[in-house]
């Protein structure tokens, strides 16, 4: 079972796809496009936040950093007036500490992720989805700044002009990555950011050349005209698609085979030139979660 994630929406479909699935039957290719140095420490938000999701140590409620963390280190740099871009906890910045520690070792972040995943005790596979360096931008009227810098620096506030991933050109998926999608035929494009959670894993060199061969069911996280949460439809509107499910299959394109939108959405099923299907896709549970990711591997058994 193949996952393309983000940190957020996707990381709670796979909460409730592991109640059915064994996570050895799991590999999520996760975005690193949104990766940051925090303080010298190499911080992978999305693959952080898969890797505690299958530890069980996630807080899912901000689906993002170490349940009962604690700041002492973040607050003893603030007292000295030093503002760190994002806010680490202590046991989260130790997996930072541990990554980048055998990254200067000549680790790259798949091999420091594997090990990360070991060390964890993490039976799923857990794939970066490049080990070359790629970043988001967000050029604004008044500067061009790092995806994290807007989001978590500035509140996702500036009037966004355009989307750029610096770097892409040169990455391609890892040798994990192509390995895993060769092993499989259907894969999963949960319900993540289309621009900058899932768009950076489709720019990949030759990635959609490989999905386009695949079943690909991708899971919508616009109900009706917005995103459940975060900043997708301020983006997509940047990009140039229309804010809701259709918007999203139009990211995705010629690699979609299948979409599923939530059964509140009013959209015209005809207005897809892939398959919709309808159901509740609004995870405010671990039982909803699973409900929706039972769905999801009934219409793939279906599609099979
Ligand atoms: P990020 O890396 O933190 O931006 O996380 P993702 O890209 O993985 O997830 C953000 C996206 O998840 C947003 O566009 C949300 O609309 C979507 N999302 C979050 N929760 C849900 C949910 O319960 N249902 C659906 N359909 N989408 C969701």
């Amino acid at each position: 079972m193949i996952v393309l994630s983000g940190g957020t929406g996707t990381p709670k479909l796979i909460q409730g796809l592991r109640k059915l699935v064994a996570d050895e039957e799991i590999t999520v290719i996760v975005n690193t496009a949104e990766d940051i140095t925090v303080s010298g420490n190499h911080v992978s938000p999305d693959v952080d936040t898969v890797l505690y999701l299958f530890s069980g140590q996630l807080d899912d409620t901000k689906w993002w950093g170490i349940k009962n963390d604690t700041f002492h280190t973040n607050n003893a740099l603030q007292r000295m007036s030093f503002n760190e871009k994002l806010m680490l906890g202590d046991a989260d910045r130790a997996t930072c500490i541990f990554r980048t520690e055998l990254m200067r070792n000549g680790a790259n972040l798949t091999e420091a992720t594997q090990k990360l995943s070991s060390g964890l005790g993490i039976k799923a596979s857990i794939l970066p989805m490049c080990d070359e360096k790629v970043d988001t931008m967000v050029n604004t009227p008044q500067e061009r700044m790092h995806f994290q810098d807007f989001w978590v620096g500035a509140h996702g506030e500036p009037e966004v002009l355009d989307v750029r991933i610096s770097g892409i050109e040169k990455a391609k998926p890892t040798k994990e990555v192509l390995a895993a999608l060769e092993s499989e035929d259907n894969v999963i494009i949960g319900p993540s950011n289309p621009i900058t959670s899932i768009g950076p894993i489709l720019a990949l060199k030759g990635m959609r050349d490989i999905l386009r061969k695949k079943k690909v069911l991708a899971i919508s996280p616009i109900i009706g005209n917005a995103p459940v949460s975060g900043p997708a439809g301020k983006l997509m509107k940047t990009c140039g698609f229309p804010v809701s499910s259709i918007g999203v299959a139009e990211c995705y394109g010629d690699i979609l085979d299948f979409m599923v939108i939530d059964e509140k959405d009013t959209v015209d099923e005809n207005d897809f030139t892939v398959k919709v299907f309808k159901c509740d896709t609004l995870m405010t549970s671990v039982e909803k979660s699973e409900a929706l990711a039972q769905r999801v591997l009934d219409l793939l058994g279906d599609i099979r």
